[in-house]
Order: C-alpha cells, then structure tokens, then sequence
C-alpha cells in the first residue's frame, strides 16, 4: 500500500512540455576534486534546470525508503556495488518528474557504458536525447595538490586549506587549538588511486559520445566565471 504512488498531481497551469521547448539534456563528466559540483550549482542558477546526481538519488531514496532504495540498502549492506540496473531505475524514476521538462544537468551517471546505454534507452523513451556532454579537463597532479591542500581539525572539524585559508600557525586550528590532520582520502596516494579507477571507467565513455560528437571540453584549471562562460557559449550554439 505504502508503495502507491500518486502520479495525478500534475499542474494544469504549467507550461506544457511542448516538443518545440529547447530540451537542455547535458551530462558533466569530471573526477573527484574536479569542481564538478560548483559548476553544476552555477549552472542551475544560470538555466533553471536542476542539477540531478546520483549521490543525492541514493541518499533521497534511502531517506524516504522507497522500493528502490530499500533494494539499493540491501546491496550496501552487504558491502557490494549497486547494481546499474537499480541506479537506472532511480534515474529513470527522477527523468519522471516535472522540473526536468526542460533539461537537466546530469552528475554521476552514466559512469560505464552498459549505464550510458541505459541511458540512451530512458532518454529515448521520453522522447529526449543527451544534447552535450561536458568533460571537465584537469591534470591529476592539480586534483592532487588541490585535495592535499585540505586540512581538518580533529577537534571541532573546522576545514583548512593551506593555500586559500591557512591556519595562523602550523598545523594548529585558529579557533580551538586542535591538532590539523589530512583526510585518508585527501591523501595523494589514496587520490591518485581514485583517479586511476576514474580514467580507467571514463575513457571508454569519453570515446563513446565523442563518437557521437557531444563532448566539449572544459579547462577546469582556469577561473570558475569562465568555466561557466564556457558551458553557456557552447549550449547556446547547439542546435536542438
Ligand atoms: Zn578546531
């Protein structure tokens, strides 16, 4: 019963999806530390779509322990990866709702090509098709020293950055005089890791909507305003 979904609530009064509504369907593609998240929320701002990654999927389905977060718990419990199949059906269950009837910037999925295929796949039941992809492009040795910069204070958590916003003295937190100490998975070794697995997923996905022409390359390395500059520029001589 709890699972009775009420799918009536549409309101009249909102701008039909009509097909001639320029459909803003972009994909961001971007390793951990890549700034991936600030674009994504510059971008909401600057298109009125919302920003759809899989990380707050998870957590919103686990939160209202729907069918598929239910099934996705029992996976995590047992320490195994969410199958693609599960991620899909959380995608294509987001891809229903309204506030994506002119576009989205999707964050997180597809990370394979068995999940960009199943994207296609939901995309072309609804009549849509991924307009751009965006590669945020980045060295690894600036992913490193960016992550390494980062420090915590073991007491009261505060965040440093020992090239943005330095503690007064070494190695000691300003407001509580607590000990500073690096994250295990702000560790380069443990980055360096992270990024192998990610080029090692991404590159075949890369090559797959390069194929398709829809990768534009972003220089992440440069200032944000650019950056968005850049997205805004590009989506704007798109035809659609
Ligand atoms: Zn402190």
């Amino acid at each position: 019963m709890a699972d009775t979904q009420n799918t009536t609530n549409a309101d009249p009064t909102a701008a039909a999806p009509a097909s001639t509504a320029p459909r803003l369907d972009v994909l961001l593609l971007g390793a951990p530390g890549s700034g991936k998240g600030t674009l994504a929320a510059l971008l909401v701002k600057e298109l009125g779509i919302p920003h759809v990654a899989t990380g707050d999927l998870f957590r919103e389905n686990l939160k209202a322990n729907t069918e598929l977060g239910r099934l996705a718990k029992s996976y995590m419990d047992q320490g195994q990866l969410v199958p693609d199949d599960v991620t899909a059906r959380m995608v294509a269950d987001r891809m229903s709702r309204s506030d994506v009837a002119r576009g989205f910037i999707l964050d997180g999925f597809p990370r394979t090509l068995p999940q960009a295929s199943a994207l296609g796949d939901i995309l072309a039941g609804l009549g849509r098709r991924v307009l751009a992809v965006f590669h945020m492009r980045i060295s690894d040795e600036v992913i490193i020293a960016r992550l390494g910069a980062r420090l915590i204070c073991r007491q009261c958590q505060t965040p440093y950055n020992l090239v943005t916003m330095r503690p007064r003295k070494e190695g000691i937190c300003d407001k509580c005089g607590g000990e500073l100490y690096q994250r295990d998975d702000d560790k380069p070794e443990t980055v360096g890791a992270r990024l192998k697995v990610y080029h090692t997923q991404t590159a075949p996905l890369i090559e797959h909507y390069t194929r398709a022409g829809l990768v534009h390359e972003v220089a992440a390395d440069g200032p944000l305003d650019a950056m968005v500059r850049q997205v805004l520029d590009t989506l704007r001589s798109l035809p659609r």
